[in-house]
């Protein structure tokens, strides 16, 4: 059973000390708005605002080992009979609203919630309404809450959560107080992987892969990311050893090697292309001698040594940015194969 509270959030230190500090002081703005890459815990930290405004048993906010010092904010206590409901998105004051299946949020569903929002809670003391992918809201639909979130209901707050702010519109955008998610640390992703019963070689691998999404992280299995990885290396050290064109193609084909169970043929090679991504970065470190400790793939540093005699200077920043464009080109449906073939031949 999840539980949710500002405690189990991982990252973030500053905005949850900010958040739960505004709950203790009941100053909480009527309408936020999460924006951040996705998978860092946006979603996750609108419900422990929920809870911690509707929570039966709220105490002082836990922080690091110990207690935090009076006025330092409040957590909910994730247990109680408020809190569990939360965490499971079925109670009766915190409404719940992302895109159906057309990929949109309608402008009925604003409607809806516009509705609902305008009467006290039924039981907790403030109704959240959390707006997952706030930026599936079509223009019709943004100004239709609009009028909401400029005159907001007293006992109401509005949480919009969105990985792209850019697609609201700027009245909406003025409306409500932006809080950032950064992406997380590897280490935080790491920790969080052993948390959950990944070894530490495992979790830092994968860690390393993530582009600081947890949600990434724990997606893909720890082992397909590390198969990921090894495949990418050896399809950069092939590449390297080879100019000939028609041998290179081979590459491309272990390149569409699929590791992971569910993932479509799309997200097997973008999974990849991210691993060589970061290989290349920390080619970059070793290369440039810059501070080691920033390398993401530590525990493969032999091998990264042998791709910085390749892949140092120029023909690295080739390699990179081609890899940047083939995984554009993925996210823009190019054909698989196609960008495999495009890719070894720009090593
Ligand atoms: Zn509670």
């Amino acid at each position: 059973m999840p539980s949710m509270p500002f405690r189990d959030v991982i990252g973030h230190v500053r905005l949850i000390d900010l958040l739960s500090r505004s709950v203790a002081g009941n100053t909480v703005p009527p309408s936020l708005l999460f924006a951040g890459p996705a998978g860092v815990g946006k979603h996750l930290t609108a419900l422990a605002v929920a809870q911690a405004l509707n929570c039966n048993q709220t105490g002082p906010r836990a922080q690091g080992s110990g207690l935090g010092a009076p006025g330092s904010g409040i957590d909910a206590c994730g247990t109680c009979a408020a809190c569990k409901r939360i965490a499971r998105g079925v109670h009766p004051d915190v409404l719940l609203v992302s895109p159906g299946d057309s990929g949109a949020i309608k402008i009925d569903q604003v409607r809806d919630i516009v509705d609902r929002a305008a009467y006290r809670p039924f039981e907790g003391r403030r109704r959240v309404v959390i707006i997952d992918e706030a930026d599936a809201l079509a223009y019709p639909a943004q100004n239709a809450l609009l009028k909401t979130l400029e005159e907001p209901p007293p006992s109401s707050v509005f949480i919009l959560v969105t990985s792209r702010p850019d697609m609201l519109l700027p009245t909406v955008l003025s409306r409500c107080p932006q809080l950032r998610f950064r992406p997380l640390s590897a280490d935080d992703i790491a920790a969080a992987l052993m948390a959950r019963g990944h070894n530490e070689t495992e979790a830092r691998a994968v860690a390393a892969t993530a582009n600081g999404s947890l949600g990434q992280a724990l997606q893909a299995s720890a082992g397909e990311l590390v198969e990921s990885r090894d495949l990418a290396q050896r399809v950069l050290a092939q590449a390297a050893a080879q100019s000939d064109p028609a041998r290179r193609i081979d590459g491309a084909k272990e390149l569409l090697t699929k590791v992971a169970g569910g993932a479509s043929d799309r997200e097997q090679l973008a999974t990849h292309l991210r691993a060589m991504a970061v290989l290349l970065r920390d080619v970059e470190v070793l290369a440039t001698h810059a501070d080691e400790r920033t390398l993401a793939n530590p525990d493969v540093r032999p091998a990264l040594e042998r791709l910085t005699t390749t892949y140092h200077g120029e023909r690295g920043t080739r390699a990179f940015a081609a890899v940047d464009r083939a995984l554009f080109a993925l996210q823009r449906n190019a054909g698989v194969k196609l960008v495999a073939d495009w890719l070894v031949l720009q090593l």
